[in-house]
């Protein structure tokens, strides 16, 4: 399949990494881990950023000040990150993890440059620790990820297949958008993807893919340009 995109973020959230066994799902890595080398052995360059719902959300912390609260939600990527790379590195793709809250030993520092030459390289660059920054979320980080690395799209996997003018799990009519500006993104008040992160994605011409990558070989059609809803992009 020809990629429209060869050097891509992928952004995966915790939601889809945690399953009813717990915060950390072993077949969902698995899953993941298994068409990121899919999408590689196709020429596709990937950095992925990992979210981290499973285990902690700042807004779910109530009983914190919201700073703490956040703190915790970036560290929760973290613990994501580390597991990802090892299921990675278990399929013999190399794999680096960075973090936006370095841990000596284990996640090394965000360092943009040192992460094109690894993705120039074959390798695969995770990003946890989110921006590092409280009240923001890792759709944000994402998008800046992808930005300082030259990705030339953002896929978000999601779990629904694009963006939809109403959450299609209520409303079953809802009908799907598979292409929107940015401006119209953020006018409709869609949440899909955080409002900060379209709008820094649109000021910089970043495209991004909303697609649900639910089964073998999803990936590789949202890098060929062949899946889900596009926000921003060119012709
Ligand atoms: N978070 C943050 N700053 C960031 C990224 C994340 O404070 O740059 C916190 C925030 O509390 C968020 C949590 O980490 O709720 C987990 O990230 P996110 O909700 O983006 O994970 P996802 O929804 O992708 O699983």
């Amino acid at each position: 399949m020809r990629l429209r995109w060869k050097r891509a973020l992928l952004k995966i959230s915790g939601e889809v990494l945690g399953g009813k066994e717990g915060p950390l799902d072993k077949g969902a890595f698995s899953f993941y881990a298994e068409e990121i080398g899919r999408a590689r052995e196709a020429g596709a360059e990937l950095a992925v950023v990992v979210g981290g719902g499973n285990v902690a959300r700042g807004a779910a912390l109530p009983f914190l000040p919201p700073t703490a609260g956040h703190t915790v939600g970036m560290l929760g990527t973290l613990l994501n990150g580390v597991v990802l790379r090892e299921f990675l590195l278990a399929r013999g793709i190399p794999a680096l993890l960075m973090s936006a809250l370095p841990v000596a030993g284990v996640a090394e520092a965000v360092d943009p440059w040192r992460a094109k030459e690894a993705l120039s390289s074959g390798a695969v660059v995770i990003f946890a620790g989110g921006t590092g920054d409280p009240y923001v979320t890792t759709d944000t980080a994402a998008v800046i990820r992808a930005l300082s690395v030259d990705a030339e799209v953002v896929l978000k996997a999601s779990k629904v297949p694009g963006l939809f003018e109403d959450d299609p799990h209520k409303n079953p009519s809802a009908r799907l958008l598979p292409r929107l500006s940015p401006g119209e993104y953020l006018a409709r008040g869609l949440r899909v993807m955080d409002g900060a992160a379209v709008a820094i994605a649109g000021e910089n011409a970043l495209p991004i893919v909303i697609f649900q990558m639910d089964r073998e070989g999803a990936l590789l059609e949202a890098l060929a340009g062949k899946r889900g809803s596009l926000i921003g992009g060119e012709g």
